[in-house]
């Protein structure tokens, strides 16, 4: 069984390729709408690259290609022999929150959806359209990042706004990063050697983007991000939670638009609006050489991070374990101490030599002390995105 996983931005395609469970290839189309746009291709077993380097101009010259150097590499004769392929799919709005084949109520669904998601949505509705263009026998599956807080109850998705806008706008908490949580909550449950029915954990999925979830007997029942991926935890380059007055108190005394409040919540903030380094890394190597901006950005990083976790650990009745996922989860052990530290007081300790150890391993990381399971669990969308197509088409 062949099945083709595509995650489309505005303009890029990530792609990978799965054959019975194993990948085989992942590639990237990039700088898609520019000059000089590239296709690179390679197969997971040999190292070999495939690359092609010339104007792309929009998602389906982009595939094309993809194709192109699919038959080339000879793992896969066409588009069209494909079994599936499933689609990273950020809202499908109130509407849709489960992943589903795609239908054109899907497609109409999400398109409406564009109003909360303008930058991810139309970028995997065009993945979606190409592919049915191109291999219009192959089914598509649409994996939301909302679908996994389905289960979130309905006094933790509200906001405290007049009803109507709930009921006629659907300005709800929605929640993102969804197949990251379950499939990082699925493989601490087995590591750890819980049935995940049973399972109660805090999931920190801490990338570029950054969100947190609190898991009761295998079920989300709350999440950081919520009508859109601005709220919760710091980012790279998103602020997070505010005061709200903020919003038109910033309008008022610079002048600016709600586009430009906009762009200045979502691409000015966070570490990069604190310190001036929107990566971790080079924050890191700033606040190494003394920088107090970097200090600080790193400290609120943190300390935010451990009142979510914090805030997650109260509501849950018990938790089993606390699980750090994504690039910066996964690599920045000083961010996994810090955060710890904050909430050490309720069993949150952490091993200093075990948290220092580099691995792409499952891990634990909690020291003796601890009263829970903390554990580094690398992430992976594509397996999950990729699995949860194969099982809807089995289904059909
Ligand atoms: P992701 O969105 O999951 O790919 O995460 C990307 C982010 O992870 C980068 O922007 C960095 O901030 C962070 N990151 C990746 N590797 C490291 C590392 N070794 N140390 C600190 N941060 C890292």
């Amino acid at each position: 069984m062949k099945i083709l996983v595509l995650n489309s931005g505005s303009s890029s395609i990530k792609f990978k390729l799965y054959k019975d469970d194993k990948a085989i290839a992942v590639g990237l189309v990039e700088r898609i709408g520019e000059a000089s746009s590239k296709v690179e291709l390679k197969n997971i077993d040999t190292d070999e690259k495939f690359s092609k380097e010339q104007s792309i101009k929009n998602h389906e010259e982009g595939l094309s290609l993809v194709n192109e150097l699919f038959k080339q590499s000879g793992l896969l004769e066409d588009l069209n022999t494909l079994d599936g392929c499933g689609h990273r799919a950020v809202q499908g709005g109130a509407k849709i929150m489960k992943h589903c084949l795609v239908t054109q109520e899907v497609i109409d669904e999400m398109d409406k959806a564009t109003v909360i998601a303008p930058l991810h949505n139309p970028a995997n509705l065009a993945g979606i359209r190409t592919m049915i263009k191109k291999a219009p026998n192959v089914p598509n599956v649409a994996v939301f990042d909302t679908a996994f807080h389905a289960t979130v109850p309905d006094y933790a998705y509200m906001y405290a706004l007049p009803y109507e806008y709930y009921e006629k706008e659907n300005i709800r908490r929605y929640g993102y990063h969804g197949t990251s949580h379950s499939y990082v909550s699925r493989k601490a449950a087995e590591f750890l050697g819980i049935g995940y029915d049973n399972f109660n954990v805090i999931t920190a999925h801490l990338g570029n983007g950054a969100s947190i979830s609190a898991i009761k007997n295998g079920k989300c029942i709350d999440t950081s991000m919520g009508l859109t991926p601005l709220e919760g935890l710091m980012m790279g380059t998103r602020c997070g939670d505010l005061d709200p007055a903020i919003v038109p108190y910033i309008q008022k005394v610079r002048g600016l638009s709600p586009n430009e409040v906009d762009t200045l919540m979502n691409k000015k903030s966070g570490f990069l609006g604190i310190c001036g380094y929107n990566d971790l890394r080079d924050v890191d190597s700033q606040r190494k050489k003394g920088d107090d901006k970097a200090r600080l950005a790193v400290q609120m990083y943190a300390y935010r991070l451990a009142k979510y976790i914090g805030s997650y650990f109260a509501i849950l009745p018990k938790t089993d374990a606390l699980v750090f996922t994504a690039g910066v989860g996964e690599n920045a052990s000083f961010i996994r101490k810090e955060t710890c530290d904050f909430i050490k007081h309720l069993g949150f300790d952490i091993d200093d030599n075990l948290n220092n150890e580099r691995s792409s391993k499952i891990r634990e990381i909690g020291s003796k002390n601890a009263k829970l399971k903390i554990l580094v669990v690398p992430t992976d969308e594509e397996f999950e995105i990729a699995n949860t197509t194969k099982n809807l088409i089995y289904k059909k």
